[in-house]
């Protein structure tokens, strides 16, 4: 039965194309018509039928508002077909060190609702997640939903992610949660404020997820990615052939703890850290000692935002440093896209990355490189968590499983 056209990968064991995938392949738009679908799976007319019923059944597919297209069988015009991105929505929330912003999104990435405020993570995870499940409680009725209407939650951390568990692994900027069950606390405040089913719970990195977010928005054909995220801290994402690469122990990326030589003492309690010399939080500290106020990230932001001389003087020489780490980094990935973000992405900071960049790497490792800032600003976060969730529920592989949960 097999047409033109090689037949998609399917589940273990080479079976025939699942619901799931077929669900996959018009999600990805590479097969968006029963025709399409029938050709790229191998799968009768009639099989290729019953499970696109399912998906119906399910609510997650609908016919596309474009109207018919040609089919690639011949014959008469096909209907289109789309993910009905509107039967559930997803929370998402990015912690920093000091402050936190929430969302609700639809499955397509659009952020519906948002709100943000002071959150601090050193006043531990018990105190800072319950919190968290109020602001996610009271969110969803913003967008004129209900809790029920909540498939999944995703959540950006600024420390490593120990991605088979969701909990943090030594996380120099949140004390007190290294090793805590962030998932098992989320879920159930949450839960326990809405009367809601619990619902899935993914933790991430937030340069991951940051980069993640960016990566699949403004530069879904980039296919070897990095987005290095300079605030309080300093962290890098990668996104290669369209995943998060995480490592072995969720670890890389972590380039913030790289020994760059200096004496400043570091968060993570060494020295020498590049975090500790070109962080938001470093150049914080240089301007309160030559009598700026100055105390955070955010706060040097705003200090360059408003044109600030030695806010902007220091930014580009802790560009200069991370440039310098950034070399080695471009060297050993060979990205299209290089995305600085957070706190100090901005001119001067970029024009120093630049410097060292060009002048350290060897020029096959930046001949189609890119270094740009990022597009999704604040909500590079958001918009990773929650395409992360939407990832995981709607994976060929456990389709199957929610769509018998459902009944269908
Ligand atoms: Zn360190």
């Amino acid at each position: 039965m097999r047409m033109t056209g090689r037949p998609v990968r399917t589940g273990k064991g080479g079976g025939q194309a699942s619901a799931g995938d077929l669900l996959e392949l018009v999600r990805s738009g590479r097969a968006v018509t029963r025709g399409a679908l029938q050709q790229a799976t191998g799968l009768s007319r009639a099989t290729v039928g019953q499970r696109l019923d399912r998906l119906f059944r399910a609510g997650w597919l609908r016919e596309g508002a474009g109207g018919p297209v040609d089919s690639p069988l011949g014959g008469r015009p096909a209907i289109t077909l789309e993910f009905d991105d509107a039967h559930a929505i997803v929370l998402a929330a990015d912690l920093d060190t000091r402050h936190a912003r929430a969302a609700v999104l639809t499955l397509g990435g659009e952020i519906l609702a948002e709100r943000s405020g002071t959150l601090v993570l050193e006043d531990g995870p018990e105190a800072v997640l319950g919190e968290l499940g109020r602001w996610f409680a009271e969110l969803p009725a913003k967008t004129g939903h209900r809790a029920q209407d909540v498939c999944g939650i995703g959540l950006a951390v600024p420390g490593p992610v120990e991605s088979g568990t969701g909990r943090v692994v030594q996380p120099p900027m949140m004390p007190g949660w290294d090793g805590y069950d962030i998932r098992g606390r989320l879920s159930r405040a949450f839960t326990e404020r809405t009367g809601a089913p619990a619902v899935p719970v993914l933790v991430d990195n937030d340069a991951n997820l940051m980069a993640y977010g960016e990566q699949r928005t403004v530069h879904p054909d980039c296919s070897a990615f990095v987005l290095v995220k300079v605030s309080t801290g300093i962290g890098a994402g990668v996104v290669v052939d369209g995943s998060i690469y995480r490592g072995v122990d969720g670890g890389a990326g972590d380039i913030g703890h790289i020994r760059v030589g200096a004496d400043a003492l570091c968060r993570c309690g060494s020295h020498g850290c590049l975090a500790a010399v070109a962080s938001g939080g470093a150049v914080a500290r240089r301007l309160a000692e030559a009598g700026v106020p100055a105390a955070s990230g955010s706060d040097v932001r705003h200090l360059l935002a408003a044109g600030h001389p030695e806010a902007a003087a220091l930014a580009r020489e802790a560009g200069r440093r991370v440039g310098d780490v950034l070399a080695t980094v471009v060297t050993l990935l060979n990205p299209g896209v290089l995305m600085i973000a957070g706190d100090l992405a901005g001119t001067p900071f970029l024009t120093g990355v630049r410097e060292l960049l060009y002048q350290r790497a060897l020029p096959r490792s930046t001949a189609h490189l890119d270094v740009v800032t990022s597009r999704l600003g604040e909500r590079a976060g958001l918009v990773g968590a929650g395409a992360l969730v939407v990832e995981h529920l709607y994976a060929p592989d456990r389709v199957e499983e929610r769509l018998l949960a459902l009944g269908v």
